[in-house]
């Protein structure tokens, strides 16, 4: 069962994408809704009105706990943000709550404003964890998807424990770190499900939570 967070943004998008690949999907607000999630998704939308819908709630505090025991994410644009251990221009967010479990640090609106929207070709690298993809041989090659950034965050810091899965304009925007992934684009807007595919592969693979 893969948890979609439910409180603002691109929920059913995700959804649809992961029952589309034959996953079960509950929306979680809650704390108590993470019970027995093999992963979890933390959509786009806004992370400033995320925190303070979350706000009072627990769940971000709680989904912290279970990302540090080993849940594994996937947080996209905002879910990025949310998910990022430091935010640069993150005054709007400073007193609340977020998930910072990914060692990168994460710069809102960096890619301009809404009407400065684009999509872009970018590579993914799903061979840089062996064996998570089953597609994936030792010699498939990158295989390339549309990539939509809107109002899109910035990787600008990245730790040391984090791979880079794919870069544009030489940032990267998608990243891992153990179980948790987080892209600055849109995965679920487009009809490709690659990405959603890799983090079920790594699901998968983890014990329930
Ligand atoms: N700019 C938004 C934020 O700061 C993220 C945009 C998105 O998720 N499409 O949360």
């Amino acid at each position: 069962m893969i948890g979609v967070v439910a409180l603002q943004g691109a929920v059913s998008e995700h959804m649809r994408t992961l029952t589309g690949l034959g996953a079960e999907v509950r929306r979680v607000t809650r704390p108590e809704h993470l019970a027995g999630l093999t992963g979890l998704v933390l959509p786009g939308g806004e992370s400033t009105a995320m925190v303070r819908l979350a706000a009072g709630t627990g769940l971000f505090p709680a989904l912290t706990d279970a990302a540090r025991a080993g849940l594994p994410v996937l947080g996209t644009c905002a879910g990025l943000i949310l998910l990022a251990r430091e935010v640069e221009d993150g005054a709007a967010l400073e007193g609340f709550a977020r998930v910072p479990v990914l060692d990168i640090t994460a710069r809102r609106n960096a890619y301009g404003a809404q009407r400065e929207s684009f999509t872009a070709r970018v590579a993914l690298r799903s061979r840089s964890a062996p064996g998570t993809d089953p597609d994936d041989g030792p010699d498939a090659p990158d295989r390339e998807i549309d990539a939509v950034f809107i109002r899109a965050p910035q990787v600008t810091r990245v730790g040391p424990g984090v791979e880079v899965l794919a870069a544009h304009a030489g940032c990267p925007v998608l990243v891992r770190q153990g179980a948790v992934m987080a892209a600055a684009f849109h995965p679920e807007l487009t009809a490709d499900p690659a990405v959603h595919r890799l983090f079920l592969t790594a699901a998968a693979a983890q014990p329930v939570h």
